[in-house]
Order: structure tokens, then C-alpha cells, then sequence
């Protein structure tokens, strides 16, 4: 049957539309294998970076003992290279109590995250060992350190599933009081009574929810799981001020009852530590809490007094000669560095308000002109006209 026979009149036009609709029927199932083809592929890719994943953890050594409960953990002469050959950390020696908060702190790049990871069993090293009481974390049964260190980093994972499902990753048998108590502790049971409750969907990555919602959603969760030790690495950064209160108060909560480590650039959020540690390029160069480390006029010092004089010059008049200490901000990415208090969003409007030549210009600019460009960027952050 052709539209030639449809032309000669062998056919009438319902017999045409018919196979017109039968060819339709053929090419959606293509189209869906096509598509399913796509899905095959990205879990093909997904499944072989796990298997490489697994395969690395081969090399891991394990014991027979279980994790001792309410311990300290510690770190003696820990050092750490990646496969490149690259230190990254060296001879490390460390106390994390168990029911206190300890801080660790350093620019970006001095080996906070690899220390969280070693901590968090997720890298093991030949130079030194990681302690929970007296016991090498080597002479751990396989799945000991797992299930009882959790590390809870800046951008958790949320999967496309109701927020049921999503809590119920940390534990299999929560109830649903037991949820709702974790999402009242991070703020979020009143926004989610104005959703669906725990049947709300979310979307992959938490891309229906802002940045601080999904951190406080991956919050929550780890609370569920209820570990022995919580790390967390940069947990409440680029979130914005309202989740960053209520996951630092729920962060100092935790330390009252379990090990907390928390790995922070921001040093305003680490005063009631009891104790910080200061890394730099690997080395553990400071010690001690807040007041005294302010006294030992070291690289702890210097950093908070840098990120103070930037948060004032976001929010408040800044003197002569905090404007001179800014002198060495060039760029807009050391201002991200510098830990300032604006959200990445807020950084974002100023460079709306500021010119790229008025950012560069900061570098080497009279204190005139700092005070201009300071006063437009705090009026914009305001949201005032200028
Ligand atoms: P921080 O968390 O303080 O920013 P990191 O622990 O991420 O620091 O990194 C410490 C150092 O290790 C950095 O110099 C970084 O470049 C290096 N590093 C991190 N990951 C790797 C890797 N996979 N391979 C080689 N070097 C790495």
C-alpha cells in the first residue's frame, strides 16, 4: 500500500490515515529506545566510575575490632600524598574530643579537605594513623568508620525523589516523627507544611529548593543517621544568612552530645570552638582558641582581621586604616577568598554595581576612591539608589 495506490484510488483516505498512524506507533518506540539508550549510557558511565571507585578502595587495609563509641578521635604524625607525589599534609598530630567542637581552619588549599577525608575513612595513608580511642582506624572492621563518621560537605547530594526518600537515605526505619523532628531542628518543617510535607519532590541536586534549603535538607539527614563523629567540611558556606545561623546552631548543638569537627574559612563562625587548629601548606602552625590565637599575632590573626575589615566594607563605614590593611584586595575572587560575609549571590550584585575596572582599581586606588567604590557597593548591598 503507497500513496501511489492512494493516488490510483486503490486506497481510501481512512485506510492512509490508518497507516499514517501505524508509522507513528513505530517511531515512538524508537524515539524512547533512543532515549533509553542515553539513560543505558550515563549508567554505564556512572557504573564504571563507582567500579574504579571500589576497585581504589581495595587497597585499604582492615581489622577485626568495632568503633569505639563516645571516644576521642585523634591524628598522631599523619602525613598524606596524593598519587601525583604531591604532600598535602605533614605530620599531623591532633585531638578531636568527643563532645566538643574543633575547628579547622587555613587558606584554601593548605589540606583541610584532604584531613576531613582521611578522618572521614574516605583516604587512608601509610605515614601516620587516624584514632578513635586507642584504635588505628586500620584495625576497623570494613564498614565500622562509615557507619559511625559522617562528612557533611558544602554541596551534599540530594536525589530526584520525595524528601521522604531523600531522609530516609541516613535511616532506613526513621519514622516520620523522627523526620519531622530533624526538619524542625534545621527550620524547614513550616516551608515543607506549605509544599507537600515529606511527599514533596525534589528535584535532583535540590534544584527546586535555594542553596541554603538544600544544605539544610542534607543537614537534617545527617542528623537522622546519628553517627559517632560528624565532620563538617565547609558545611554552612555560600548559604544564605538565615540557613548559615540555624546550621551553626545545630552544628555547636551536636558538639554538646557527639565529636564535631568543623572545617571552616569563615573565622567569625569558629570562636566558641574549643579548640582551632591552623593549617598552612600542610603544616599545623597554630593552635589554641580564639582569644589566644589572637594573641600569638600569627596567620590566624591576620586572617580575621582580613575578613573582618572586608565584612565591614560591605556593611558598615570603614576607618583610614582599615581601608589601608584592604590595600593588598585586588580581585573580586580574593574577596571570595578572604571569607567576606556576602553570599557568592551578593558577590555577584556588587560586580553588577562595580565595573571591572573599579574592581581593578582597588589594587592601587587613593583612600578617596576606596571610600567611593566602598560606599556604592554598601548602598547597593542595601539595595538604596546611588
Ligand atoms: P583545602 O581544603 O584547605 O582547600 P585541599 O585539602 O583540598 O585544601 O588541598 C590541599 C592540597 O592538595 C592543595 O594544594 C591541592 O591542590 C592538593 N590536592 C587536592 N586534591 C588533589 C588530588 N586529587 N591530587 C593532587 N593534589 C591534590
Amino acid at each position: 500500500m503507497s500513496l501511489k495506490q492512494y493516488q490510483a484510488g486503490d486506497l481510501n483516505l481512512y485506510a492512509l490515515l490508518f497507516i499514517l498512524l501505524l508509522i507513528m506507533e513505530f517511531f515512538v518506540p524508537m524515539r524512547t529506545l533512543s532515549s533509553y539508550f542515553h539513560i543505558a549510557m550515563t549508567g554505564i558511565a556512572s557504573a564504571e566510575r563507582i567500579l574504579d571507585l571500589m576497585k581504589r578502595k581495595t587497597d585499604f587495609s582492615y581489622g577485626e575490632a568495632d568503633y569505639q563509641k563516645e571516644s576521642d578521635l585523634s591524628v598522631r604524625h599523619l602525613s598524606y600524598s596524593y598519587a601525583d607525589g604531591f604532600e598535602a599534609l605533614t605530620d599531623l598530630t591532633m585531638q578531636f574530643p568527643y563532645q566538643q567542637l574543633t575547628a579547622i581552619v587555613g587558606p584554601s588549599g593548605s589540606g583541610k579537605s584532604t584531613l576531613a577525608a582521611l578522618l572521614a575513612g574516605q583516604y587512608q595513608t601509610k605515614e601516620g594513623q587516624v584514632f578513635c580511642g586507642n584504635l588505628p582506624f586500620q584495625e576497623l572492621k570494613k564498614d565500622e568508620i562509615a557507619k559511625n563518621v559522617i562528612r557533611i560537605s558544602h554541596d551534599g547530594h540530594l536525589f530526584q525523589d520525595t524528601l521522604k526518600n531523600n531522609l530516609r537515605l541516613a535511616k532506613e526505619e526513621a519514622t516520620e516523627e523522627e523526620m519531622i523532628r530533624v526538619l524542625e531542628k534545621v527550620g524547614l518543617l513550616d516551608f515543607f507544611k506549605t509544599r507537600e510535607g515529606l511527599e514533596t519532590m525534589i528535584l535532583s541536586q535540590g534544584k527546586n529548593l535555594s542553596g541554603g534549603q538544600a544544605q539544610r535538607v542534607c543537614l537534617a539527614r545527617a542528623l537522622l543517621f546519628d553517627a559517632q563523629v560528624y565532620i563538617f567540611d565547609e558545611a554552612s558556606s555560600n548559604v544564605d544568612s538565615t540557613s548559615e545561623k540555624i546550621i551553626l546552631e545545630q552544628i555547636y548543638r551536636l558538639s554538646q552530645e557527639k565529636t564535631v569537627v568543623y572545617i571552616s574559612h569563615r573565622l567569625d563562625t569558629v570562636k566558641e570552638a574549643s579548640n582551632i587548629y591552623v593549617l598552612n601548606h600542610g603544616h599545623l602552625i597554630e593552635h589554641g582558641q580564639h582569644d589566644q590565637l589572637m594573641k600569638e599575632k600569627g596567620l590566624y590573626k591576620k586572617l580575621y582581621q582580613e575578613q573582618t575589615a572586608i565584612d565591614r566594607f560591605l556593611t558598615d563605614d570603614l576607618t583610614e586604616e582599615e581601608l589601608d590593611d584592604l590595600e593588598d584586595v585586588t580581585s573580586e575572587a580574593e574577596l571570595v577568598d578572604l571569607g567576606d560575609s556576602a553570599s557568592e549571590a551578593e558577590l555577584d550584585d556588587l560586580g553588577d554595581g562595580i565595573s571591572e575596572n573599579e574592581l581593578d582599581d582597588l589594587g592601587a586606588p587613593t583612600t578617596r576612591e576606596r571610600k567611593t567604590v566602598a560606599n556604592r557597593a554598601r548602598k547597593d548591598l542595601r539595595g538604596e539608589k546611588g
